[in-house]
Order: structure tokens, then C-alpha cells, then sequence
């Protein structure tokens, strides 16, 4: 764990006083039926039903060579859900909905289907709060230098300095990979020090990311609610300084919250 990586957590306890009993609250908002839920692993965009999807994937990792964020992982041989197959760790990296889904376009095999590479028919999870009493916006607080610092260790197209100095540099000719990182973090930078509305305003969802996520009035403060339009791409996992949201792979907006209004 790097010393951000320490004081963000740190944060996050001291913040929430959580420990079990935030697990024991997501449990709860979930329930035992979404517990299969829990198994999966959060497929790239595109992704066919998880059966396919593992028969499918013939681990080539293209998916993860075209992606500009460096949002998909290859499994390694430890993990239980297909070695060598493509997902995301949201805790690492979101997905950011590129308007094109090259993933989607680069996978050789149909494991990540190309009639999918439209927002419209994208499906990939969805976002719940699991973790409310630790959000900054109830309880305006401004945002830490630690959560937007942590971000740029996410951001492997970033020079060695600019990740130490947690600082971007203009520099010549950058790559397009390289022009999204830094476009991302700069809209991010704009909360150092500010009220958190960080998870509704850096929602990648297009056109229109009120549809997904929006800050409603709570108790003195604000918090987000998860909207109907969500698809699990968990750039709003990423971003979150305080582990407020989680993605449950591949459930819908009816599972989780009931029917859509
Ligand atoms: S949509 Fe873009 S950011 Fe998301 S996994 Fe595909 S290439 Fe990466
Ligand atoms: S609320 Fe937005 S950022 Fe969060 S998972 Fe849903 S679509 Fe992605
Ligand atoms: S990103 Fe959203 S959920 Fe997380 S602390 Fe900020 S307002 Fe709260």
C-alpha cells in the first residue's frame, strides 16, 4: 500500500468509524438473493452473460491494450473467476464510457459483443451506496488533498514525476491515452479543497449523467442517488474519496432498487 494509498484509507476510517458494520449495511441493502452477485467480476463493456463471456474470452488482452484509461486487468492465475480473462476493478480504475468502446471493437472473439458499442445498450452493473455516513457531501466536509492525490497513481499515462508531484505538466505531441488521463484528473483537481459532489459530476455517462446519478437533499447535506440510466462502469467507485458506492456486477436498477419510476 502506497503512503496516499495509507492516508486515504485512514481517512475513510476515521471519516466513517465503519469497519463491520458498514459490510454488515451492505449486506443489507443488497440482500442474500444478490449474493451471487458478489461472485462476479466487472466485465469490460459489451460483455455477453458471464457464462459466454468466460467460454469466450480467449484472453488475448486487446481489450485492455486499445482501452485510453487503463481500466481493464487480465485475471491473474489466483483469481477464481477465469484466469487470463479481461475485467475491472472499480477500487482501481472505472470504466469511462468512451464514446467509441474500442474495448468492445478490439475483442477478437465475442466476448464483448459488438452490436453492444452503443451507451444505449451498454449494461455492465450497477451502483449502489454502501457506505452513507462516510460521504462528504452529508456532512460538508471539503474534499482532501489525499482522494485527488490518490488518482494519480491511477493514471499510468502520467511521466514518473507528475505522479510524484501530483502535479500535470504541459508536454509535447501527448498521445490521445495520455490527453483523457490528464483531462480527467484536471476536472477532478477542481474539488481539491472543495465541496464533494464528485461522484455526480464525474459520472461518464452520456449524454446526460442526471440520469444516472444525481445529489439529492439529505439531513443538512447532500448525498448521491443512483438513477435509472446507471450501467456500472464504476468511475464513481474510483473517484469517490470516502468508498461511499460499490458496483454489483452485472445487477439491474430493478434488482437493486425495485421498479424504475
Ligand atoms: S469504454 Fe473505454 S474506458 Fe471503458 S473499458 Fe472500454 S476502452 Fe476502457
Ligand atoms: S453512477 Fe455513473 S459513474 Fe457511477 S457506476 Fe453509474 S454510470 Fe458509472
Ligand atoms: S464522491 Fe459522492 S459519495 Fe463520495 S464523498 Fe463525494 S459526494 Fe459523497
Amino acid at each position: 500500500m502506497t503512503p496516499q494509498e495509507k492516508k486515504r484509507r485512514d481517512f475513510i476510517k476515521k471519516m466513517a468509524g465503519l469497519g463491520v458494520l458498514g459490510l454488515a449495511a451492505a449486506a443489507g441493502i443488497y440482500g442474500a438473493k444478490y449474493y451471487k452477485h458478489h461472485e462476479l467480476r466487472l466485465r469490460p463493456p459489451g460483455a455477453v452473460p458471464e457464462d459466454e463471456f468466460l467460454a469466450l474470452c480467449i484472453k488475448c488482452g486487446q481489450c485492455l491494450q486499445v482501452c485510453p484509461y487503463d481500466s481493464i486487468f487480465l485475471e491473474g492465475v489466483d483469481g477464481k473467476a477465469g484466469v487470463g480473462t479481461a475485467y475491472i476493478d472499480p477500487q482501481k480504475r472505472g470504466c469511462y464510457l468512451c464514446k467509441a468502446f474500442p474495448c468492445i471493437l478490439a475483442c477478437p472473439s465475442g466476448a464483448l459483443d459488438h452490436e453492444k458499442d452503443d451507451i444505449k445498450l451498454v449494461h455492465m452493473g450497477m451502483a449502489v451506496i454502501v457506505n452513507e455516513n462516510a460521504c462528504l457531501a452529508l456532512h460538508n466536509k471539503k474534499v482532501p488533498d489525499s482522494a485527488i492525490d490518490a488518482i494519480y497513481d491511477h493514471s499510468p499515462a502520467l511521466t514518473k514525476k507528475e505522479i510524484k508531484n501530483r502535479k500535470i505538466e504541459d508536454l509535447p505531441n501527448p498521445s490521445e491515452k495520455r490527453e483523457l488521463q490528464v483531462e480527467l484528473l484536471k476536472k477532478l483537481e477542481k474539488f481539491r479543497g472543495k465541496d464533494c459532489t464528485i461522484c455526480a459530476d464525474l459520472c461518464p455517462y452520456h449524454p446526460d449523467p442526471s440520469l444516472a446519478i444525481g445529489m439529492v437533499a439529505k439531513n443538512g447535506g447532500y448525498l448521491p442517488e443512483i438513477r435509472e440510466k446507471c450501467v456500472g462502469c464504476g468511475a464513481c467507485v474510483e473517484l469517490c474519496p470516502t468508498d461511499v458506492l460499490k458496483i454489483v456486477p452485472r445487477a439491474t436498477y430493478e434488482q437493486i432498487y425495485g421498479k424504475k419510476a
